[in-house]
């Protein structure tokens, strides 16, 4: 299996978790169906020379949420913070004419805490959010990084995410195309 980070071939499979179980545990936990998502039984892996650990199907695709999934992550109260530790540390490096993309964005939250909302574009599946945000005027888009990047090279000074990397289905690309969008970082290819 080649890491979905560094593209090692020196990996290790570490466990196994069968899809009965996830399935008993998000019903049991969160009262989530996944039977949908969760088709298969999944692999869990260990990346020896970057000690990445990732998830995969048995023949290497990795599994990752929907729209109905997340909109339903949502309505637990707990599930977007209003406030995490990160967003003080971070709104540090932002400037009132700072234009920030946060990528994996849930509500939208961060965005208070900026100088200006206007210069902020969030990214994120669920379209509930899309639409409570909106109320705020608050502009986010139900769209993967991968896609956005395409049309929106170096439009923004800073991209962010807060606790999302561990949802993401390939770190790599996730990163690379943020780095597209940055003014310093269009280059990247
Ligand atoms: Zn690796």
């Amino acid at each position: 299996m080649k890491c979905i980070l560094c593209g090692s071939d020196n990996t290790n499979k570490i466990d196994v978790i069968k899809k009965d179980d996830l399935i008993s545990l998000y019903k049991k936990a969160f009262d989530i169906n996944v039977e949908n998502i969760i088709k298969q039984d999944l692999f869990y892996h260990h990346c020896c020379d970057c000690d990445l650990r990732f998830f995969t199907l048995e023949n290497g695709e990795i599994p990752s949420g929907d729209d109905g999934f997340y909109n339903h992550l949502n309505k637990l109260p707990w599930y977007y913070m209003q406030e995490k530790n990160e967003y003080h540390f971070a709104k540090q490096f932002i400037k009132k004419d700072s234009r920030v993309l946060e990528v994996g964005c849930g509500k939208a939250a961060f965005a208070s805490f900026l100088p200006n909302k206007q210069n902020y574009i969030g990214l994120e599946f669920s379209s509930d959010a899309k639409k409570l945000a909106k109320q705020n005027g608050i502009n986010i888009e139900n769209i993967s990084i991968e896609e956005y990047s395409k049309s929106n090279k170096t439009k923004f000074n800073i991209a962010c995410s807060f606790q999302v990397l561990e949802h993401v289905t390939n770190p790599y690309s996730f990163i690379h195309s943020q780095i597209k969008c940055l003014n310093w970082g269009g280059a990247a290819r």
